[in-house]
Parts: structure tokens; C-alpha cells; sequence
């Protein structure tokens, strides 16, 4: 074993206090014969699955009885050092009993034989965990008592030739492969190309050479206790937990703070009983589109993961299943009916035929893609299944992303090389990468791949998390493929079976054209086209449900929702997505075209105020004609400009030859411009000569850009237009800054207008983005009109973590749970929110109507939104895609903060 994997010792006082003496815990939850210990509220418990199928137990529906090991169990094995918590196997004991009881069968017993089923089930689907095992409890004599039970020889050694491979495979730890390359063998011997084509004779064949290969791994017969497997197999879900694929799924989707995984141990029900027999996949509506329509899958005489491992591949139940069996159909779509009346929600299931008869094996809320989440919402709304509160808390405001983001133009030319499933939509493309390592290395070096896979399983999510776009040449619209790409929202197409793949050689061929690692292909997860070489885009539109679900989300917020947009077309993009204001937009940027650049260099480099000022006049057109542009398309809403920010050596050139030219157009040696770009070198250029210390020192070039806002403002107003300009100052720590240049705003606004005989109305107000002004906010407030809380900086210097240079520890710090999350994507509430708050509370002591917004990369980030709303601020500033995620954000705060506030009233 290697080291790395070794159990470490537990301490001694964990071991003690996870079975804590005298007090009796119940680990074991009975449901059976429409009666259930646990119910839908216990997911924490009993895990998801477990927990609905007490559920559904209840709600009458058929499904097979058993128990659930709760959740906690699995915490108490984990942490007493992979030890069975005592007692437990005993609980399990009285409850194999009860399962008897309810099937009228007895585990173990020869002449009735109770098989089961051992399922993990956490509280969250996480599909990083365990393979479920079937048919736990047949053995030798028993194998022959269900022959002659089920009058099906053939039947009774299928199951058992699976109970030995799952078994041998997921408990333990032999590779799959081993069984299957013994399956190949009997097949190819026999003449027979699938499973269902086997014999009793040849599965008899399976059973001897699957034993075979059990011994020859672990040293052992395979059990033939029952209670040995089943207690085997208990164990091995809860270590599972623990297990890499788990745990790296955990972390991916930040799932923190669960004890472990429940334990499902349920009675069997056989799909692969003969062809009256099935085993389905299915969702009450469809998750891609979300359309209102029954979107399932089955196969025939199979059992278990059969469906979704893509072994065969499977029916479709819409066209097929009626075909088969008209009254598995009517059932099916009434259990569709049933599901949706009693979770309120769309719901994925499972279900096996045995002979005619159906059985539910579990239910739970549907994954589905933003585009079906936001259909689904509205629609189930309009038929009232749920309120339109429920509605808009419905869809994930992250989600929204996937509808604002391109997909291909329809007008462009495609080589359709092949088509699959419409898996999960989207547009994608990229290099092909060939494993999820190899996706995953190449995405580190800047490549944008597809992972293309026969099919994947959970070992590829790394690679399936960083591809572009997932590409499978097997398997149907429920494989893991699929779901897990739904889940993700990334583009996936799926069993384009004319596709070819060689992982060795990398190298994909279809229809005699082969494609290798540096090859694009584009593939469309809406339509399942896969084409050649790299197709344009174009950007979505908010129309349809989308729309719909914008206005709902309208109604219930407070919050505005402003943009961060540097140019008319930012501001244009944004106001399309419902933007009402701006709340920053940064003058620096205008100063990096080409055509100005070199005027600015001058303005820097100028020697005394006169030449700076004759700089600036030059500049000052330019900045005019950009705020021109803006307060048009912002079209009376409210624009904050924020003055100039950025250190000044940034705008210089810092290699020679440049540095050359510039001295030649400005007449000075390079010598001299050397001199000043050694002058403005700093060594912490963040906390350096920025902000608005550039105006203190420098007050020309804040007259020059307040005159172009108001020069510009003047116009736009003469133009007849309504204009609403909020000069902002960055970086302030004391009220004497504000004051300072207050004052010189207040003279230059004074200037212009009287040069243009007219006045427009502005506002005067600052960032708060350094501790200093936070916590001296009442005094700021005096000068300042508005607050602008500009929460990348903040973060920044509270923490003292340097944006730029976090990369190298940041991640560690997630890693190892010091931190919860990035405190540059989401607001740290207990240090910088902390720091908002109290600004937000001096601020209006001073000046009750002080207009209150934040401008950091926060504005974006729904968690962040949420406490924008509880901290009582007007707005929040966004870049232009994500306005619509803060409109949601914003609405589901309130719905959120209102319901709280409701149940605290009632308290
Ligand atoms: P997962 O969480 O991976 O979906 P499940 O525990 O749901 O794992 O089991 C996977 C499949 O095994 C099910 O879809 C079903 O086909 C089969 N299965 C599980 N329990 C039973 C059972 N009691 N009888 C028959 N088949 C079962
Ligand atoms: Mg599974
Ligand atoms: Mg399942």
C-alpha cells in the first residue's frame, strides 16, 4: 500500500466520544409497505435518496422495502478509523427481519430468497462515490433457490455473475477490467456479441471464471455468507466517502460540512427477468430544453447501471416504451404527474419493471440546464404548481451565464463532420484532448480544448470541468457524460457513434477524416452537430422565458442593478440586459488608444504645470467626446465617472526603443526619459502615487477631466437629453483629500458653466476602498455625497493581500479550508462586509440620504448581492453580462430576506 494511503491513527478521544456510552443513537431507518421511519425533511440524515424513498413510501408509490444507515453512521466509521460503530451491524440485523417481514422472502435463505441492494446516497447527489451493488446475498445453493423460484435459470445466473463482478469490482477494488475481458472471452467463445445472447450454460461459464479471478486477486473464495457481503458491502460505502473521486468532486462543488454518506440497503426488484422486464432512466420533463414532455430512456431485460454505463443503448420512452407496453407507459406518465404534484419540482427517477409490474428505486430534483431551469420556473408558475416567489428562487443567478453567452451564427458556413445527442447545449470549440489528465494539463497552459471520450466516467470530472466542450462517441442523453455536463453547464454532445476514437494514437476518425491534439472541431450541445474546424458566434438575446423570469425577478427586487461600462457600447450591452445606471466607469482605459497614449505620456512627462496643462488641453477633447457617447446611451440615467486611478508609469513605455521615439516627438533625449521613468518607479506601486493622490499633487489633471464631464454633460443636455453625472474620487482615506479637491471641482464646475450659460446637476463622492475611509466614513460623509464601496481594493488592504500576487497562495488557503472561498470573487462578510457595514451605518449618520452602491468585481457575485441587500445599499455595479445574475441575485435577496424576516416576526 502505498504510504500516502496508510490509515492515519485516530485519536483516541474522537474514537471515544463517536460512540458515546449509555445514549442509544438509531443509525437505521426502516421504510416498507407504505410506511416509513424517515421522510422527505431528513436528507441531512438520511441522504437524498434515502430520504425520498422513505418519501415515496409514503406517498404510496411501489417501492421496494429497506432501510437507510443514516449519514452520521458513516461520520462515526470515518472518524474512529474506518471502525464499524458498534451496535450497528446489529440494527441492521433487526431490520434485514423487518424487510422479510414486508417481502414475504428470507435473506440467505435457499427456498425464498431475499437478495438486496447496497446504495450510497450522500445528502447531495455526488456522483464521485460508490457503485452501487446488486443483488448482494445470492451464493452457490442460493443462486439455484432463485432459479427454481423465478422457474428462470438463465436469470438467477445473470444476477449472480453481476453480484460476483460488483462485488469483486466496487468492495473490493478488483479491476473491472478482469471480469470483463473473461465476459469477452465466454461471449467470443460462444459466438454471441451481447450479454442478453448468453445462455444459462455460458452465464454458468461467467460465474466459475468470475470466481476464478476473485480467488486469484484477493487470495479468498468470494463470500458466501450473505451477512458477510452485505456487511462488506456497508463498509465499503462508507470508505468510499473518503475515496479520491468523492473527495475531489466535494471540492470542485464546494460541498463542505456533511458527516458522510448514507447507507441504502434495499430489497431487489429485477429488471433483467426476461423481456417483460426493464430497467429506465427518466425526468418529468425535459432538462435540456425543459420542455413540459416525459424525457426517459430504457433497456430491456437488463438491470442496474446498464442504462447509463452504455453497454447497450437504450430506448427512448416516449416513442418505444408504449410499443412495448401500454401499460407500463400510462403508468410511467402517471407517476410523472404524481412526482411533479408532490416535490413541486421537476424530478430525475428511476425505475425497474419486473415482470410487468413497476418499481420506483429513487427520485430527487431534476439537474437541468439554465435555459430548461428558466422555462421550467415560468412555466410551472403559469400552471400554479408553484408561486412566482418559488419561481424566481428556482433558477441559479450563476447559471444565467450559459444564456448570455454565445452560440454559433446561424448564417455561418458548417462542415457537419458527424451528429450525436443534443446532450447539454451550448456552443463549444477547441483543440481535442483526449483524456481528462490531458485536458486538464493542456487548460493549464492556455489551450482551450474538448475532451473527447468514448464515454466518461467519474474519474474524468477534472478534464470534464476545464474542457470547452465534451464530446462521446457512446451512450445516450442520461449517460454520466450528459448529466454531469448539464450539471456543469459546459456544451456536451453524446454517442455520436460514426466517431472513432483512438485514445492511444490520439486520434479521432469519422467517415475516413482523422482529426489528432491540434485539430479544432466545434460542436453544438443544443442541436448534437459536431463540426469542423472553428465556427463564428454570435451573442444571445433575453427573449422567451428568459425575459419572463427578468420581469418576475423585477417585481420582488429593491436593489438596483448598475453597470460597469467603460465605452457607449458597454453601456448599450448593459442597458439591453436591464441595466439602470452605471456605477463606474473608469477614465483611464480612455487613455490607452493608440492616438491619445502619446498625449498622455507628454502630460506625464512634462516638466512644469504649464507644459502638463497644455498636455491635458489635448486630452481633453477626446475624454469630452467619450462621456459624450456615454451619458447618450445611459440616456438620463445615473453615470458615476471615476477620476484617474492608476499609477502613472503604467501609461510610460519601458523598453528603450519606444522610449527613444517618445523622446524624439517631445524633443528630449532618452537619457531624459529614462531619468522620469526612474523617477515614478516605485517599489509598492498599489499603496504608491495613486488614486486620488495623483489630483492632490497634480489638480490640473482633475480639472481637466471634471470640465470634460461637464463640457460634455452641457452638451448632451443642449442635445435635449437628460443627463445625471456623479464625479467619484478613488482611493480617499481622509476628509481633507475630499475637500481639497472639492474645491477645485466645484470652481472649474462653476467655470464651465458659466461659459455655457447653463448648469447641470452632478454630484460630488468618493470611493471607499481604504480601510482608513471606512472607519472614518460619518467624517467623509460631510463632503462626500455618495459612497461607491469599491471592494477589490478593500479586500485587498484589509486583508493585506496583494490582487495581483494572491494567485501563488490563495488556492492553498482554499485547499486547506483557512479561507472558505476567494475574497476577490465573493465578499468576505466577517472582515471587509464587516468594514461595509460600519461605513454604510457611519456614512448615513452623517448624511441620511447619502446614496450608497459598490463597484468591486463583488457587484457580480450573487453570494455578495445577498449582503449589498442585507447591508442596505442602493445598488450594485456589475460588468454588463452579469447584470441580469444581479437582477436575479438581487430579487431572490429579498424573497430570501423578507421570508426570514416573516418567520422571525411570527416567532
Ligand atoms: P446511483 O446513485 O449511482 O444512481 P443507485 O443506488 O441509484 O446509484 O443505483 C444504481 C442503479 O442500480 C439504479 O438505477 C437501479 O437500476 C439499480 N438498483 C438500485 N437499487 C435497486 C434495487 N433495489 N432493485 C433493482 N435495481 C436496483
Ligand atoms: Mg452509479
Ligand atoms: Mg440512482
Amino acid at each position: 500500500m502505498p504510504t500516502m494511503l496508510k490509515k492515519k491513527p485516530a485519536p483516541k478521544a474522537a474514537a471515544k466520544s463517536a460512540a458515546p456510552a449509555g445514549k442509544k443513537i438509531k443509525r437505521v431507518y426502516f421504510f416498507g409497505a407504505a410506511k416509513a421511519e424517515g421522510n422527505a425533511d431528513m436528507k441531512d440524515l438520511l441522504g437524498g435518496k434515502g430520504a425520498n424513498l422513505a418519501d415515496m413510501t409514503l406517498a404510496g408509490l411501489p417501492v421496494p422495502p429497506g432501510f437507510t444507515i443514516t449519514t452520521e453512521s458513516c461520520g462515526e466509521y470515518n472518524k474512529a478509523n474506518q471502525k464499524m460503530p458498534a451496535g450497528l451491524m446489529d440494527e441492521v440485523r433487526l431490520n434485514v427481519t423487518k424487510v422479510e417481514k414486508a417481502t414475504g422472502k428470507k435473506f440467505g435463505d435457499a427456498k425464498n430468497p431475499l437478495l438486496v441492494a447496497a446504495r450510497s446516497g450522500a445528502k447531495m447527489s455526488m456522483p464521485g462515490m460508490m457503485d452501487t451493488v446488486l443483488n448482494i446475498g445470492l451464493n452457490d445453493t442460493v443462486v439455484d433457490g432463485l432459479a427454481r423460484l423465478s422457474g428462470n435459470e438463465r436469470f438467477a445466473y445473470d444476477s449472480y455473475r453481476r453480484l460476483i463482478n460488483m462485488f469483486g469490482d466496487t468492495v473490493k477494488g478488483i479491476d473491472h477490467e478482469h471480469f470483463e475481458h473473461e465476459l469477452s472471452a465466454v461471449k467470443s467463445e460462444a459466438g454471441v456479441k451481447l450479454d442478453t445472447d448468453l445462455n444459462t450454460q455460458q452465464l454458468k461459464e461467467v460465474v466459475r471464471r468470475y470466481k476464478e479471478v476473485y480467488k486469484k486477486h484477493l487470495g479468498e473464495d468470494f463470500p458466501q455468507d450473505p451477512f458477510v457481503q452485505l456487511a462488506a458491502a456497508i463498509e465499503a460505502v462508507f470508505q468510499s466517502w473518503m475515496g479520491d473521486r468523492a473527495i475531489r468532486y466535494r471540492e470542485i462543488n464546494e460541498i463542505r460540512g456533511l458527516p458522510g454518506t448514507a447507507v441504502n440497503v434495499q430489497s431487489m426488484v429485477f429488471g433483467n427477468m426476461g423481456d417483460d422486464s426493464a430497467t429506465g432512466v427518466a425526468f418529468t420533463r425535459d432538462p435540456a430544453t425543459g420542455n413540459n414532455e416525459f424525457y426517459g430512456e430504457f433497456l430491456v431485460n437488463a438491470q442496474g447501471e446498464d442504462v447509463v454505463a452504455g453497454i447497450r443503448t437504450p430506448l427512448e420512452c416516449k416513442t418505444e416504451m408504449g410499443k412495448w407496453s401500454q401499460k407500463s407507459w400510462k403508468e410511467l406518465l402517471n407517476v410523472k404527474k404524481l412526482l411533479e404534484q408532490r416535490y413541486k419540482d421537476v424530478q430525475d427517477f428511476e425505475f425497474t419493471i419486473e415482470k410487468g409490474k413497476l418499481y420506483m428505486l429513487q427520485t430527487r430534483n431534476g439537474k437541468r440546464t439554465a435555459a430548461a431551469a428558466v422555462k421550467i420556473a415560468v412555466d410551472m408558475a403559469k400552471e400554479r404548481l408553484i408561486d412566482e416567489k418559488t419561481a424566481v428562487l428556482r433558477v441559479e443567478p450563476a447559471s444565467l451565464d450559459q444564456l448570455l453567452h454565445p452560440m454559433f451564427d446561424p448564417k455561418a458556413k458548417k462542415d457537419v463532420i458527424a451528429k450525436g445527442l443534443p446532450a447539454s447545449p451550448g456552443a463549444a470549440t477547441g483543440k481535442l484532448a483526449f483524456t481528462a489528465q490531458e485536458a486538464e494539463e493542456r487548460v493549464a497552459n492556455g489551450e482551450k480544448v474538448l475532451l473527447v471520450r468514448r464515454e466518461t466516467e467519474p474519474a474524468d470530472i477534472g478534464g470534464m470541468h476545464v474542457a470547452e466542450g465534451i464530446l462521446t462517441s457512446t451512450g445516450g442523453m442520461t449517460s454520466h457524460a450528459a448529466v454531469v455536463a448539464r450539471g456543469m453547464g459546459t456544451p456536451c454532445v453524446a454517442g455520436a457513434g460514426a466517431l472513432n476514437i483512438d485514445v492511444k494514437n490520439r486520434k479521432l476518425t469519422v467517415n475516413g477524416k482523422s482529426y489528432g491534439p491540434n485539430d479544432f472541431l466545434s460542436l453544438d450541445g443544443s442541436t448534437g452537430e459536431i463540426y469542423d474546424g472553428k465556427v463564428p458566434t454570435v451573442k444571445a438575446e433575453m427573449s422567451g422565458p428568459f425575459g419572463v423570469i427578468m420581469k418576475m425577478a423585477d417585481k420582488y427586487r429593491t436593489l438596483k442593478i448598475r453597470t460597469n461600462a467603460d465605452t457607449p457600447e458597454d453601456a448599450q450591452t448593459a442597458r439591453n440586459f436591464g441595466a439602470e445606471g452605471i456605477g463606474l466607469t473608469r477614465t483611464e482605459h480612455m487613455f490607452f488608444d493608440p492616438e491619445r497614449i502619446h498625449h498622455m505620456r507628454e502630460m506625464i512627462l512634462a516638466s512644469d504645470v504649464e507644459a502638463r496643462k497644455a498636455a491635458l488641453k489635448k486630452l481633453l477633447p477626446y475624454q469630452k467626446s467619450d462621456f459624450v457617447g456615454i451619458f447618450k446611451a445611459m440616456n438620463g440615467l445615473p453615470v458615476t465617472i471615476r477620476l484617474l486611478d492608476p499609477p502613472l508609469h503604467e501609461f510610460l513605455p519601458h523598453n528603450e526603443k519606444d522610449q527613444e521615439e517618445l523622446g524624439r516627438s517631445l524633443g528630449m533625449s532618452l537619457e531624459q526619459v529614462k531619468n522620469r521613468v526612474s523617477q515614478l518607479h516605485e517599489s509598492n506601486p498599489m499603496l504608491g502615487h495613486r488614486g486620488d493622490r495623483l489630483a492632490i499633487t497634480y489638480p490640473e489633471i482633475l480639472e481637466m477631466q471634471v470640465r470634460a464631464i461637464l463640457e460634455a454633460a452641457v452638451e448632451v443636455k443642449k442635445a435635449g437629453i437628460k443627463v445625471a453625472p456623479e464625479i467619484m474620487i478613488p482611493l480617499a482615506g481622509t476628509k481633507a483629500e475630499l475637500d481639497y479637491l472639492k474645491k477645485v471641482t466645484v470652481d472649474t464646475a462653476d467655470a464651465v458653466f458659466k461659459e455655457a450659460k447653463t448648469k447641470v446637476p452632478y454630484m460630488y463622492g468618493t470611493m471607499i476602498e481604504v480601510p482608513r475611509a471606512a472607519v472614518t466614513a460619518d467624517e467623509l460623509a460631510e463632503t462626500a455625497e455618495f459612497f461607491s464601496f469599491g471592494t477589490n481594493d478593500l479586500t485587498q488592504m484589509t486583508f493585506g493581500y496583494s490582487r495581483d500576487d494572491a494567485g501563488v497562495f490563495l488556492p492553498e488557503y482554499i485547499k486547506k479550508e483557512i479561507l472558505e472561498r476567494d475574497p476577490f470573487q465573493s465578499l468576505d462578510v466577517g472582515g471587509v462586509g464587516k468594514l461595509v457595514d460600519m461605513a454604510v451605518k457611519l456614512g448615513k449618520q452623517t448624511r441620511p440620504e447619502i446614496k450608497l452602491g459598490i463597484c468591486g468585481e463583488h457587484g457580480g457575485d450573487p453570494r455578495s448581492v445577498e449582503f449589498c441587500h442585507k447591508v442596505g445599499l442602493n445598488y450594485v455595479s456589475c460588468s454588463p453580462f452579469r447584470v441580469p445574475i444581479a437582477r436575479l441575485a438581487a430579487a431572490q435577496a429579498a424573497i430570501k430576506s423578507e421570508a426570514s424576516s416573516g418567520k422571525s416576526k411570527k416567532k
